[in-house]
């Protein structure tokens, strides 16, 4: 089974000084930053998945990409861009239309001939056809389908048509990529059917849309049907589907690969789970920017917080935390610092119990406690803890917290490999 890892522009910059906390001089984002392939020597996915909505910031969701690098990446392709060739290793790149960026849209705003342009310019090794994603899902549809909503039907209706269309292009331009047809369902049955007319078309690797917002037993009883069709040459790729308990399961239906951003961004979105470990997860230890920190100014405008004050702590919190890495300031010393800037930086009134209630779920203190004691960055063989130390599990800047989800990225990879059996050193 193979990790594909989606890439937003997801970049550190390597000569960053942790201490005084500033990018190195004269750098130039593209030309210096490094990508989490350049980073580790030993795998931590198996091929990059980029987005055409992203590349172009559809709507709403504004491009990852300036227009420069939109431009080099057409004009060069995306193993110069991402300088695959620096991996040790080969890393294939999947490209789809991203189709949750124009979910909102009645049709995909893309022709046939606009994606396919897009995949050879861009010099894919994988092409998936033009797709309208389908959110809703409901088993019990497959017993009264009368009452699935006719513009769910038309969403699976155009996802095909374009299908097809795509094939026929690909067929007659034979452009250097793979041609990957993408199934959309809102139940089993209707997810067998789309594999089956896909099958039909001449597709013999398909992707299956639509699966983020499922529960494990849905994508199980959807794959299960699938499997009732699926001819035994035709491998299946989940779209954003991350369950590493499944995998195996996954695997039995035909699930030759996925892709998925969670790794990297539980680093620093998710309220408890950010540093990973083989077995589970840490909380990384929040120390805001006092200048950066949007929730803080607002606190020091409103005049609630003292910025004198909320700069002393935050400058103490990093000091005992050097501390606490050279040997010099125990567990206890570490939270009790802690504790108080957190304290000055998300202050609760008592008086309402909606703020107590969440006083309870939003204080660090306990899963401080564990993280320290275990200081499980100190028996990580990734690149990143070995260079960064303690700074990896501070939630502190972009260049901390993405380097995190790197070191995600690289957990993750083995525990998948540990999942199917493999030793990751083996598929590296
Ligand atoms: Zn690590």
């Amino acid at each position: 089974m193979k990790f594909f890892f989606p890439d937003s522009q997801d970049l550190v910059d390597p000569g960053f000084d942790f201490e005084k906390e500033r990018w190195s001089e004269a750098r130039i984002r593209q030309r210096d930053d490094r990508y989490a392939h350049e980073i580790f020597r030993k795998r931590a996915f198996d091929g990059l998945l980029v987005s055409k909505g992203i590349v172009d910031g559809f709507g709403g969701v504004g491009s990852r990409y300036s227009l420069g690098q939109r431009n080099r990446l057409l004009r060069n392709g995306v193993r110069e861009f991402f300088r695959l060739d620096n991996a040790p290793y080969d890393l294939p790149v999947m490209g789809d239309c991203g189709a949750f960026t124009y979910v909102k849209e009645r049709v995909p705003p893309y022709t046939v001939d606009q994606v396919i342009q897009f995949y050879s310019d861009c010099q894919f090794d994988f092409g998936l056809s033009v797709d309208h994603v389908i959110f809703e899902f409901k088993s019990t549809w497959d017993a009264d389908e009368a009452a699935v909503p006719p513009e769910i039907r038309e969403r699976q209706a155009i996802t095909l048509q374009l299908a097809r269309e795509f094939l026929d292009r690909h067929r007659k331009s034979k452009p250097m990529f793979s041609a990957v047809g993408v199934a959309q369902g809102w139940s089993p049955n209707s997810y067998a059917n789309a594999v089956k007319a896909l099958q039909s078309m001449g597709y013999r690797y398909i992707a299956m849309g639509g699966m983020v917002p499922l529960k494990t037993p849905e994508i199980l009883a959807s794959l299960a049907a699938v499997a009732g069709v699926r001819k035994p040459s035709t491998k299946l790729h989940l779209l954003g589907v991350t369950r590493t308990e499944a995998i195996p399961r996954f695997a039995s239906y035909g699930v030759a690969s996925f892709d998925s951003t969670s790794p990297l961004r539980q680093a620093f979105k998710d309220d408890r789970d950010n540093y990973y470990t083989l077995d589970g997860a840490f909380t990384a230890i929040r120390i805001p920017q006092v200048e950066g920190n949007a929730t803080l100014q607002k606190l020091v405008l409103s005049g609630a917080v003292d910025q004198a004050i909320a700069r002393r702590l935050e400058r103490a919190c990093l000091a005992v935390m050097r501390d606490y890495e050279a040997g010099k300031a125990g567990v206890k010393d570490v939270v009790r610092v802690l504790m108080e800037y957190e304290h000055l930086a998300r202050p609760h009134r008592s008086d309402s119990p909606v703020s107590k209630r969440r006083r309870s779920s939003t204080d660090n203190e306990s899963a401080y406690r564990e993280v320290l004691e275990v200081a499980p960055w100190r028996n990580c063989a990734c690149e990143v803890c070995r260079q960064l130390g303690h700074h990896v599990i501070l939630f502190r800047g972009a260049e901390r917290n993405r380097r995190r989800g790197f070191h995600n990225l690289y957990v993750f990879y083995r525990r998948l490999q540990r999942e199917l059996g493999r030793s990751a050193e083996a598929a590296a």
